[in-house]
C-alpha cells in the first residue's frame, strides 16, 4: 500500500502505485490542457523578493515524460532552462570523483568492480597514496571532492574511509585545500552514518540503481547489496544518523527509464514527507562500457533525446535539488544538460583507483569509460565560453548552511545571494592559482562583468574587496 511517509522501502517505493502512475499517464500523454496546466503550475514566480516554485509530483510529472507532442516538449526545455536559471544563475559547481578502492564483496552486474570479475587488478589507496592524489588534485584547482569505494568490510571497512577523510582535510598544499568531502559508499548502519557525519562530510549520495525491485534483485544477485530493502531505506538511516544532506541517483539504462523516473520522484517525496528535507542533489548516471561490461546487454538504454528530456524533467519536478552530471557524457551531452538543468559537474575526471598523480590516463582499475577527458583548465574555459561561471564554492556547509535550514534559503532563492559572489570569489582563486594564461583572461573579463550585476550594494562592495585580497594572495573568503 503506497504511503510516502512509511519507513518501509515496499510502502514508499510500491510497486502498484508505479505501476497505477504509468497508467495514468498514458492515458494522458495527449491531455494538451492538463499537459499545459500542469507547466504553468510549475512555472517559477517571484513574489516579495521570495521564489516560489512548486515543483510536480510523481503522476503529474510522468504525464510530461509520456507526452510525445514535440511542440509541448519544446515548451518542458524552455521551462526547465528557466528554472534552472531562477534557482542557479549561470554558475556551475564542479568537483571531482576520488575512487579509494575497487575491492568489493558485491555481484552488481553492470559493473566491473564486482566480485567475480578476475581481469581487474584490484587497488587500494594507502594513506600516503591518497595524500599524493589529494595533492595532484589541489594542483588542478579542485576543492569539493566525491569519495568512491566498493563495499568490502574487510578491506575498506568504515573505519578506513574515516581515516581518509581526515587525511584529505588535513593536507594544505601551497594555496589548495579541499573544502567539501562528499562520500559515495555502500548503505550502512545508522552508527556508521553518525561517524561519517562526526568526520564532517557533505551529501551523502547513493545511487538506487534501479526501484524495480524484481530486476534490482537480478542485477545485484549476491553480497549485501542485494537486500533491496536496505539499500532502498538508507538514506533514512543517513539522515537518523545525522547526515543533513543526501544524493539520489539511478543508473539510466537498467530498468524501463519512466518507472525509474517515477520511483526517483516518489523517493525525493518520501524524504520530504518523512524528513522535512528533499534531495540535496540527483544525480544522473548513464550505464557506460567498462572492463567486463557491455552496455547493450542491457536493453533499456535510452537515448540522448530522452535523456535530455530527464533531466529537464527532474528540473521542473523537484526545482531546489542540485543536479550532477559527471565525465561518463561527452562534451556535447554536457552542454546541453547544463541548459537544463545540471548544476554540478566533474572536470578532468579519473575513474580509476587513484591516477590523479599519473600523467597518462591509467585504465586498468577503471570503474567506467571517461567520454569527457579535457583538462579541467579546458572544462573552466568552455564553461566561461558558453556564458557559464565555474565555481568551487563549498560556503554552505562550512557556514553550517545544512539540511532544512539549506533548504529554505534554497527554496526561496535567497540563496543566490551567497552563491553568486561565492562563485566569483572562488573562481577568482582559481584564475590566480591555477589557471593557463588564456583562460585567466577570460576568467578576469567575466568577472568585471558580474560584479555589477549584485545588487545588494554591500555585498557588491564587500566582494570587490575580497577579489583584491584575493589577488593579493589571501584565500577562502565567503558569503
Ligand atoms: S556498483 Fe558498487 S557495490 Fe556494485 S560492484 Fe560496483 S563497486 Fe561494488
Ligand atoms: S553558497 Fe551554498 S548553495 Fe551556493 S554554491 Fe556555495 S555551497 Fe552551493
Amino acid at each position: 500500500m503506497y504511503n510516502p511517509k512509511s519507513l518501509l522501502a515496499d510502502e514508499f517505493i510500491d510497486h502498484q502505485e508505479i505501476l497505477d502512475t504509468l497508467a495514468y499517464a498514458d492515458a494522458n500523454k495527449d491531455n494538451k490542457e492538463l499537459i499545459e496546466s500542469l507547466l504553468e503550475k510549475a512555472r517559477p514566480r517571484w513574489i516579495n523578493g521570495q521564489l516560489n516554485c512548486t515543483g510536480l509530483t510523481h503522476r503529474e510529472a510522468s504525464v510530461l515524460l509520456a507526452c510525445e507532442d514535440p511542440a509541448l516538449n519544446e515548451k518542458m526545455f524552455k521551462l526547465a532552462e528557466e528554472i534552472k536559471k531562477a534557482f542557479y544563475g549561470n554558475r556551475i559547481v564542479l568537483f571531482a570523483p576520488l575512487y579509494l578502492s575497487n575491492y568489493c564483496i558485491n555481484g552488481c552486474v553492470y559493473c566491473p568492480y564486482h566480485s567475480i570479475n578476475k581481469n581487474i587488478p584490484r587497488k587500494k589507496l594507502n594513506q600516503e597514496e591518497v595524500k599524493r592524489q589529494v595533492i595532484a588534485l589541489q594542483d588542478m584547482g579542485h576543492k569539493r571532492l566525491a569519495l568512491e569505494a566498493g563495499e568490502d568490510p574487510f578491506h575498506n571497512p568504515i573505519e578506513y574511509i574515516l581515516e581518509c577523510i581526515k587525511t584529505i582535510y588535513s593536507i594544505k598544499h601551497k594555496n589548495g585545500a579541499i573544502r567539501r568531502v562528499n562520500v559515495n559508499i555502500a548503505a550502512t548502519t545508522v552508527e556508521n552514518y553518525r561517524k561519517l557525519k562526526e568526520a564532517g562530510i557533505g551529501t551523502y549520495i547513493l545511487f538506487q540503481e534501479t526501484y524495480h525491485k524484481e530486476s534490482y534483485l537480478k542485477l545485484h544477485p549476491f553480497g549485501p547489496k542485494h537486500d533491496y530493502n536496505y539499500h532502498t531505506e538508507a538514506m533514512d538511516r543517513a539522515m537518523e544518523g545525522g547526515i543533513d544532506d543526501v544524493g539520489l541517483g539511478v543508473l539510466f539504462g537498467l530498468e524501463l527509464y519512466r518507472y525509474e523516473f517515477a520511483g526517483l520522484l516518489m523517493h525525493a517525496e518520501h524524504l520530504e514527507a518523512v524528513h522535512g528535507v528533499g534531495p540535496h542533489t540527483i544525480s544522473v548516471p548513464r550505464i557506460k562500457k567498462a572492463d567486463d561490461i557491455d552496455p547493450s546487454v542491457f536493453d533499456n538504454g535510452i537515448s540522448d533525446d530522452i535523456f535530455a528530456k530527464l533531466i529537464a524533467l527532474i528540473r521542473i519536478s523537484v526545482p531546489y535539488t542540485g543536479m550532477i552530471i559527471s565525465t561518463r557524457e561527452s562534451q556535447e551531452v554536457r552542454a546541453r544538460a547544463l541548459h537544463l538543468g545540471i548544476s554540478q559537474i566533474s572536470g578532468a575526471s579519473r575513474t580509476s583507483v587513484g591516477g590523479y598523480d599519473e600523467p597518462e590516463r591509467p585504465h586498468d582499475t577503471e570503474q567506467f569509460d571517461v567520454s569527457d577527458q579535457r583538462t579541467l583548465d579546458e572544462v573552466i574555459a568552455w564553461l566561461m565560453d558558453m556564458g557559464f561561471i565555474p565555481s568551487f564554492c563549498t560556503a554552505c556547509y562550512r557556514a553550517g548552511r545544512t539540511g532544512d535550514r539549506f533548504m529554505s534559503l534554497c527554496k526561496t532563492g535567497q540563496i543566490q545571494n551567497c552563491c553568486h559572489p561565492n562563485a566569483l570569489m572562488t573562481l577568482k582563486e582559481f584564475l590566480v592559482d591555477y589557471a593557463s594564461e588564456q583562460t585567466r583572461k577570460k576568467g578576469d573579463a567575466m568577472i568585471a562583468r558580474e560584479i555589477p550585476t549584485i545588487p545588494n550594494e554591500k555585498v557588491r562592495s564587500a566582494l570587490v574587496k575580497y577579489l583584491e585580497r584575493i589577488e593579493g594572495g589571501e584565500r577562502d573568503f565567503r558569503f
